[in-house]
């Protein structure tokens, strides 16, 4: 019987965990609340207590466990050191280790939760196969990931990957959440969108089908919308997948990716918006006749536990 390996996504409100073989099938998965109360000091003893417990019910002993790997919501260095995770509460630490400790010395591996996720799509997603790959989420917000030879760029400080605050678009008023103006996730996350589609129906009085939605419309109204021929709706998604495509282009010449993995609610709209941020790209992109592949995730939320697993394996 093969090892296993254990992958845990530390959420701001759950805690996801999955036991795997270390051939990538997922034998079971469970979640657990995150305590973040009392600058979340509970959280990893509780990690630790409920691994030891599922893994009882399965029959798995501790010491047939390769290891465990655990994404958390911040900055995190290659070393595992977590310097701040303001939605847990924590201050400078080194989670892994902790962890480990609390698990009889098993190995544990930290890494940002969103280069987690594309390492997960790397192993067994929309990037299988592949080696070197980039993911952009467009969810809320807009997260990333660099995974060049299987391996996350995860940087000096934590800061590879963060793709969504990768300054894009000159001439915008509003603050994004990081402080910064003019953000790849200002424009592109589904608050982007809706928060573009808002822009144009006040800006003129032409007729759109987005109209009926007024302040409440959505990113997969837009999408909906666009698909459907709507002048207004395709002009707000021309602009979000220009954005995309400069930025896109901007990463392929740093990193250089076989594929971009697009995962994220909007990704829900599926090839049509793929074909459009490719369509961008190559406007964008004019030094090299190499085009890479733009496709989408399969994972969904479970991409962080896959990636973590996939963190104890090198
Ligand atoms: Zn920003």
């Amino acid at each position: 019987m093969g090892k296993k390996c254990v992958g845990v996504d530390v959420g701001g409100t759950t805690v996801k965990i999955g036991l795997f073989e270390e051939s990538g099938e997922l034998l079971r998965k469970w979640e657990i609340p995150t305590r973040s109360e009392n600058h979340g000091a509970a959280i990893l003893g509780d990690i630790a207590a409920s691994i030891r417990e599922e893994l009882e019910k399965e029959g798995v002993e501790l010491s047939d466990v390769r290891g465990v790997g655990i994404g958390v919501p911040g900055p995190v260095t290659a070393d595992g050191h977590v310097p701040r995770c303001v939605n847990l509460g924590w201050g400078s630490c080194y989670p892994g280790q902790e962890l480990s400790v609390m698990l009889d010395g098993i190995p544990v591996k930290c890494a940002n939760d969103a280069n987690a996720a594309a390492l997960g799509e790397m192993w067994q997603g929309g990037g299988k196969g592949y080696k070197d790959i980039v993911m952009i989420t467009l969810g809320t917000g807009v997260g990333g990931g660099v995974v060049i030879d299987e391996k996350i760029i995860a940087g000096k400080h934590g800061l590879g990957g963060e793709i969504g605050h990768i300054h894009v678009r000159e001439g915008e008023t509003e603050r994004c959440n990081c402080g910064g103006m003019g953000c790849l996730e200002q424009t592109a996350s589904a608050t982007g969108i809706a928060r573009e589609a808002r822009k144009f129906m006040a800006g003129s009085a032409r007729p759109s089908v987005l109209r009926e939605f007024g302040d409440n419309v959505t990113a997969k109204d837009v999408l909906d919308a666009a698909k459907a021929g709507d002048r207004i709706a395709l002009e707000v998604m021309d602009i979000v997948c220009h954005y995309l495509g400069v930025a896109l282009a901007a990463i392929a010449q740093i990193a250089d990716p076989e594929i971009f993995v697009i995962g994220g609610g909007v990704s829900k709209a599926g090839p049509y918006l793929t074909d459009m941020i490719q369509e961008h790209y190559e406007k964008s992109l004019t030094l090299s006749d190499y085009r890479p592949v733009i496709g989408l995730a399969k994972l969904g939320n479970d991409a962080g536990i896959y990636g973590s697993a996939r963190l104890v394996l090198d």
